[in-house]
């Protein structure tokens, strides 16, 4: 089901170019940008540039389109990145008791180190 979306949240703040971001790339449908707080030596975030809130909104409202360009904008940062000779982890928060504190989705990208079994 389509969720409200706050338009006010920081990541729309980001793709609207108000708040500063270090982008590691844009696609058409998709941004990825480093973490403010990195838990990891690579830690990015990937969102796709609708206005979705968690998966099932995504999945539900999103082109075909949209959702292949944020999957494979996924693996492409991990490429980029370097993360994926070494291993990494893709996770992502959803609800608040999924800890999920900006309500557009995103997925985190992690790497750079040896990852615990659980990080974030
Ligand atoms: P969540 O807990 O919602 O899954 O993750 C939100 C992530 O967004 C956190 O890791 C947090 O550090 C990051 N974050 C919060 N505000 C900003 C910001 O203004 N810029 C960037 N680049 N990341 C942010």
């Amino acid at each position: 089901a389509k969720q409200p979306y706050d338009g006010q949240n920081i990541f729309a703040r980001i793709l609207r170019g108000e708040l500063p971001a270090k982008t590691v790339m844009e696609s058409e449908h998709s941004l990825a940008f480093h973490d403010i707080q990195p838990l990891a030596p690579i830690h990015v975030l990937v969102i796709p540039k609708g206005e979705y809130v968690s998966w099932d909104d995504f999945t539900a409202s999103a082109s075909e389109a949209e959702i292949c360009d944020f999957v494979r904008t996924i693996g492409e940062v991990a490429r980029m990145t370097g993360a994926d000779t070494q291993g990494y982890r893709i996770l992502s928060n959803v609800g608040k008791r999924g800890g999920q504190e900006v309500p557009h989705l995103h997925v985190h990208v992690f790497g750079g180190q040896p990852l615990g079994p659980m990080l974030q």
